[in-house]
């Protein structure tokens, strides 16, 4: 339900609410905005009619609405507005189109630093890089654990950028938290309930990515996990799905875009590299993602792709990155967004 303050309602009050909807058995979300305050209380109680009716009478409420949509927290009708949130030193969401860029893993300390120092003089807002794999193949490179979280830390302080890489478990969430600007949930670990609720309890931002087979409405609910325990920081990455197409490694769901931006007020990250699989539909697919409303980016660059440990064929070499930004740009600007 969405409890809706009076514009007269004292601090005390929304105090008071808050107290009500635990005692009653619900998570509580407060929302301050520009002219409302609105709580959002989100649980299953058989009594929730009555529940209602109750927190209708307390000083300082407006009015009580149920939320229709299964995806509570997340949905337009408990806040209609887009949101954003700070990652270091920049922001996601809003009017300027994030850029997240970087190689699939970190290697060494010469390629992420190299890399980093590329894609910051392109205009990207946040480095990224894998330090926890998730491969296919377990006797493919796994990344390089702590040792590769500090080298992307490094790197990123070095050239000023915020990070983001994955967390692959619960287990190594605390260690990840320790280096990272934002945590990565990658597409298989999007249904992950046990890590996607671990997560939720953090405070760190998220970058949600979709799972290969999850349906929008799914995926709206895997989000909903974070949300519910109170992290209302999580962007949602559209990175492909499968599909019977095999000329690309997955099918860009670019419908996703606009259905995402109309159901729900998270920013909306697109990530052409998994979306495609080949470095030449890389930029395409970036630019129809800006034109199909995307607040941002996520693309791998590789200074030398051809001897990349993981994804070299999707990574766009830093000259064709700047390409990809600065056309980037000029997108962004025609449907009235900033890069
Ligand atoms: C990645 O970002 O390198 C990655 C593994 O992505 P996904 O989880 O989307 O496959
Ligand atoms: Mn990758």
């Amino acid at each position: 339900m969405i409890i809706i303050l009076k514009s007269t309602a004292t601090k005390d009050d929304l105090e008071k609410i808050i107290e009500s909807v635990k005692e009653y058995g619900y998570k509580a979300e407060v929302v301050k905005g520009e002219s409302k305050t609105i709580v959002g209380a989100v649980g299953n109680q058989k009594e929730k009619q009555q529940h209602m009716n109750l927190i209708g009478q307390l000083p300082g409420v407006e009015s009580v609405v149920p939320i229709m949509q299964p995806h509570k927290l997340g949905s337009r009708e408990f806040k209609n507005d887009d949101s954003s949130f700070a990652v270091g030193n920049t922001t996601v969401g809003g009017e300027t189109i994030t850029i997240i860029a970087g190689p699939c893993s970190v290697e060494s300390e010469q390629q992420i630093s190299e890399i980093a120092e590329a894609v910051k003089a392109s205009g990207a807002t946040i480095l990224r890089g894998g330090a926890f794999k998730p491969r296919t193949s377990p006797y493919t490179f796994q990344g390089m654990g702590e040792e590769g979280l500090k080298l992307l830390r490094k790197a990123g302080d070095m050239v000023e950028l915020p990070i983001v890489t994955e967390v692959l478990d619960v287990e190594d969430l605390d260690l990840v938290c320790e280096y990272t600007d934002m945590i990565q949930i990658g597409a298989r670990n999007c249904q992950n309930y046990a890590l996607l609720k671990a997560i939720g309890k953090s405070n760190k931002p998220v970058l949600l990515k979709r799972g290969m087979s999850t349906s929008i409405n799914e995926f709206l609910l895997c989000a909903e996990y974070l949300l519910a325990e109170g992290n209302m920081n999580v962007a949602l990455c559209e990175r492909g799905i499968r599909t019977f197409e095999t000329a690309t490694r997955n099918t860009f769901d670019i419908n996703a875009i606009p259905v995402l931006k109309e159901k729900t007020h998270l920013p909306i990250i697109a990530d052409p590299a998994h979306g495609t699989g080949y470095w030449q539909y890389v930029s395409p697919i970036a630019y129809a993602s800006i034109a199909a409303g995307a607040d941002g980016l996520a693309v791998e660059v590789h200074n030398k792709p051809e001897i990349a440990l993981s994804d070299g064929g999707q990574s766009l070499k830093p000259k064709k990155f700047q390409i990809m930004v600065d056309k980037s740009r000029i997108i962004a600007e025609a449907i009235g967004r900033k890069l």
